[in-house]
């Protein structure tokens, strides 16, 4: 965890650098993934980089497809009936 001289957008919170997990969805798939993050200590809002956010939209659109071909299945996703 590494503390930045920026300060929070949102709330001018200190702001750190660290690994989160991101979960992304695209049509009724879903993918978890971890990626560098800046994040307030105080609000807790995250700010990625537009890089990252490159990242995000390739794998939403990947997950849109009934079988996407880049991302690897660990696992089922349920959805709970209320
Ligand atoms: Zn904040």
């Amino acid at each position: 965890m590494k503390y930045l001289d920026e300060k929070c957008a949102i709330c001018g919170g200190e702001l750190v650098e660290k690994k989160v997990e991101k979960l992304l969805r695209g049509g009724k798939n879903m993918a978890s993934l971890m990626v560098n993050a800046e994040v307030c200590l105080h609000c807790g809002e995250r700010f990625y980089t537009p890089q990252v956010i490159e990242q995000f939209e390739k794998i939403e659109s990947e997950l849109e497809k009934d079988d996407p071909q880049d991302i690897k299945a660990v696992g089922r996703a349920f959805q709970i009936a209320s």
